[in-house]
């Protein structure tokens, strides 16, 4: 248990100080990749941008302060977390119940019943041609401080497109250069190097791509040959964070990278009839090339599908014998209703179980840590439940009884309950969920076939009074070009959310899976969301407390 108080942060800074670290920061991050690409003035719904020229990622100027047997705690459960996972990928009928079309979400959730129709329509021709499936997860946390102490709590699973591995590591490589080269850091006896941790979050992740590689490659000349395909969004501006991935897979690992959209697959992929393998042609490249695993930056929400085409498209690839990242029950599986099912009674425990399946180099004892994975939940539950649970929760509030013809148990209690709530849809991305006071009008408004869609959430109150600087490079409405970025630094009160990644390869026999690195993302408290990409928080380290 930490004695650190949490409004004391940051040290205080002169407007002097203030300045010079800002330019050290911005200037180590443009000198080491740590960027973005400015917004498009011309978005395109086809190919990859071409960059012409580059900002520095949002910035923190000074790190967060984390307590460290928290942040340990957070990385030591994350294999837990990733053979947990992919249990729930491997496990069909599971899916089936929580997330199809018939039974499940998929019913009251296009995107996510469109998905799942997709993948019961290639296990039905028994046209799964890949038996191994590719995690690059990322487990997400916040403090909540409850009855003076603080707990570490989840606030959610991806499975699909965990990004910011690569710039995290840099975020944290540029607090730990602007520690070692100046003297402001010596304005909190906090801010020495044995409490900024060590992040390689990129060679851990690329360990995962290039372990699926050599899986995949039974013959020496596919593994030689073959590439590895990054599926991305033709309006990215997070392309360097996926560039430092593909250098280090060729620096390392001897491994190439081809980049392109869903558009550009339509035309350039196709299967071979007898072997299944993914070939992809390019007009301009007369050798055709196969492809060993494929690593969706994009195809997690639905706007990266503008007409039923681009599912043909995801199907195809899902049909074909490259491995994927993630497969289609993989990204299922980090559905936020999966994360509700999950803390329902004994449900946790049937998958952490110590029998059957083997897994990595060390032994797990799954049900040992399934209280301790238990322990990082906050209450959840259905917006449709029924559950006894939700129906003896409501007692608590006298009215409840009255009135509600036909609403069920589940979104009674979220209306009562609103204040503490987040509810949240089948989405990844940010920019999605509905927070506290905004709750109760929107149920009003939401038509009851979609309530199965949502989860309620409790609310993780994090620690008040923490502040940071936060740097943005923003364009001027001036012009657009690099004459025109400012730069701005605000001082405001924050929450800075902890992100910690892991892979996982695994079939019907052994996971193969380890914890890699860890991000800090921080947004001021204004803000309900937190992602860097949607523009709401930006990139920090931590510093042990
Ligand atoms: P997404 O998949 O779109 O990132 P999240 O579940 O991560 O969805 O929610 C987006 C953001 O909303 C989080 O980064 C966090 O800042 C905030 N948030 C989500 N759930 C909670 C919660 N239970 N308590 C506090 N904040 C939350
Ligand atoms: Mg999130
Ligand atoms: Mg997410």
């Amino acid at each position: 248990m930490t004695s650190f108080n949490f409004s004391t942060w940051p040290p205080q800074l002169t407007p002097e100080q203030l300045e010079a670290l800002t330019l050290s920061a911005t200037t180590y991050a443009l000198s080491h990749g740590l960027l973005y690409l400015p917004p498009s003035q011309s978005p395109s719904n086809t190919q990859p941008r071409i960059p012409t020229t580059a900002i520095h990622a949002p910035l923190s100027l000074i790190p967060a302060p984390f307590p460290r047997a928290q942040f340990q705690a957070a990385r030591e459960l994350q294999s837990v977390y990733n053979v947990l996972y992919a249990r729930v990928a491997m496990d069909t009928q599971f899916l089936d119940t929580v997330m199809g079309a018939e039974e499940g979400v998929g019913k009251a959730d296009e995107f996510t019943g469109t998905l799942w129709r997709g993948w019961k329509k290639i296990r039905e021709h028994g046209a799964l041609a890949q038996p191994l499936h590719l995690g690059l997860f990322r487990s997400d946390y916040l403090l909540h401080a409850a009855e003076d102490r603080l707990a570490l709590k989840q606030v959610e699973f991806n499975t699909i497109s965990s990004s910011f591995g690569p710039l995290s590591e840099r975020a944290a490589a540029m607090h730990r250069n602007i520690l070692a080269s100046t003297s402001y850091f010596s304005a909190s006896p906090h801010l020495t190097a044995d409490n900024f941790p060590e992040n390689s979050t990129t060679s851990g992740l690329v360990e995962g791509l290039s372990k699926a590689h050599e899986a995949y490659g039974v013959r020496e000349s596919v593994q030689t040959f073959a590439r590895i395909l990054f599926v991305v969004q033709p309006n990215e501006r997070n392309v360097f964070d996926q560039q430092w991935l593909e250098y280090e897979l060729l620096e390392k690992h001897q491994i190439h990278v081809i980049r392109q959209t869903l558009t550009d697959l339509a035309v350039s992929a196709s299967l071979d009839p007898s072997t299944h393998a993914l070939i992809l042609t390019s007009p301009t490249n007369s050798s055709p090339h196969e492809i060993s695993t494929i690593y969706f930056r994009a195809t997690y929400t639905p706007s990266d599908f503008p007409s039923p085409s681009y599912y043909d498209t995801r199907f195809l690839l899902e049909r074909s014998r490259a491995i994927k990242c993630p497969s289609l029950p993989l990204q299922l599986a980090g559905g936020k209703k999966v994360q509700e099912a999950l803390t329902r009674p004994g449900v946790l425990e049937r998958f952490l179980n110590n029998e059957g399946a083997k897994w990595g180099a060390r032994a797990l004892d799954l049900t040992a840590h399934a209280a301790d994975i238990r322990a990082t939940w906050m209450g959840m539950w259905a917006l449709d439940s029924e559950d006894v649970d939700i129906v003896a929760a409501l007692d608590h509030f006298p009215d409840s009884g009255q009135a509600q013809g036909s609403v069920p148990p589940g979104t009674r209690l979220a209306r009562h309950k609103a204040p503490s709530l987040v509810l949240k849809p089948q989405r990844e991305g940010g920019g999605n969920n509905v927070y506290r006071e905004a709750i109760p009008a929107f149920l009003d408004a939401l038509p009851a076939e979609e309530r199965e869609a949502w989860i309620a959430m409790e609310m993780i109150e994090t620690p008040r009074g923490v502040s940071g600087y936060l740097v943005r490079a923003s364009p001027s409405s001036s012009g657009t070009d690099n004459e025109s970025i400012e730069k701005k630094v605000v001082r405001v009160e924050v929450i800075s959310e902890l992100g910690i990644f892991g892979y996982a390869l695994f079939g019907e026999g052994e996971v193969v899976e380890r914890e890699v690195g860890w991000l800090v993302r921080t947004k001021g408290t204004e803000s309900n969301e937190g992602g860097v990409a949607a523009g709401f928080s930006v990139l920090d380290s931590v510093v042990l407390v």
